[in-house]
């Protein structure tokens, strides 16, 4: 068994990722462990991703644990956390990672697909997050992330749906910590621009995506393990004063 990180910024920490099978979730997962924390990882459809996180991150010295959770679910949501809680006897630190963009003109845009976005992109957060605060409040500390976007502060044809549920999440860690911050608990956000997954890829492939880096200040799109850097210091007591604050790892495509 090799020996965990136990000067990292997680070191004793407990976090739990949704969406934590591939993309930024993997690499959420595997930089908290790095930093010394024991990982939760929720998986929708990537159950064999999820397992290979979980053993990436025992490499490295962590406890891990893998559970299927489709965030839209609410009772999903809350036996995922629950689980973690019995395992590792707490959570404290939650990752609302999970995330969909799918791109639709916004007259064509069904209620449908409106309320599946939203579930999957904003309530899921307001779900994991309820899930978590009891035992965070009990104990007096605890973080929540979520992963917003450039495009919730921006808005952006196509994905009105997704940029509202981005814009949604910068309003819930705000009222979360106005709400709980004078007992201990914080909730921020994370707001990359592009980044290089699945998700990313989509957009950074073509023409429409050259055109954009070319324009960011910093020339190049973000790599998942940048953006995640930034989860593990608003997790960490580093950013112990940052409350209610929305990061911003974009390359520049917003300086707010
Ligand atoms: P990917 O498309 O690469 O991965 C999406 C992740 O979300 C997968 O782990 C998937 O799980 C999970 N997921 C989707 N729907 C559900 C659901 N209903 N229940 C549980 N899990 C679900 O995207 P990224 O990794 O890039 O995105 C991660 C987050 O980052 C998202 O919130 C996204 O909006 C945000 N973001 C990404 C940007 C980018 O350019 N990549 C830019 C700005 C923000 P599974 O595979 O197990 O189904």
């Amino acid at each position: 068994m090799p020996d965990r990180n136990e000067s990292g910024p997680l070191h004793g920490r407990v976090v739990a990722v949704t969406g934590g099978g591939r993309g930024l979730g993997r690499s959420i997962a595997l930089a908290a462990a790095a930093a010394g924390a024991d990982v939760a990882i929720a998986y929708r459809e990537s159950e064999a991703g999820a397992k290979s996180v979980a053993d990436e991150a025992r490499s490295l010295g962590a406890e891990a644990d893998v559970h299927r959770c489709d965030v839209t679910d609410r009772d999903q949501v809350f036996a995922f956390v629950a689980a973690a809680e019995q395992r590792f006897g707490r959570v404290d630190g939650l990752v609302n990672n999970a995330g969909i963009m799918p791109e639709t003109p916004f007259l064509e845009t069904t209620p449908q697909e409106w309320d599946r976005v939203i579930a999957t992109d904003l309530t899921a957060a307001f779900h994991a997050s309820q899930a978590v605060l009891p035992g965070m409040l009990e104990r007096g500390s605890g973080s929540i992330v979520s992963i917003a976007s450039r495009l919730g502060q921006v808005g952006w044809p196509g994905v009105a749906h997704y940029a509202s549920a981005k814009a949604g999440l910068i309003a819930l860690a705000k009222s979360i910590s106005r709400e709980f911050g004078q007992r201990g608990v914080r909730a921020n956000c994370v707001a990359p621009g592009v980044t290089n997954t699945d998700m990313g890829r989509t957009v950074m492939e073509g023409e429409v995506g050259r055109k954009r880096m070319a324009e960011l200040p910093l020339g190049r799109f973000g790599e998942p393990e940048e953006v995640a850097d930034c989860v593990v210091f608003l997790l960490s007591d580093a950013s112990a004063l940052l409350i209610g604050q929305t990061l911003n790892p974009n390359s520049g495509g917003l300086m707010p």
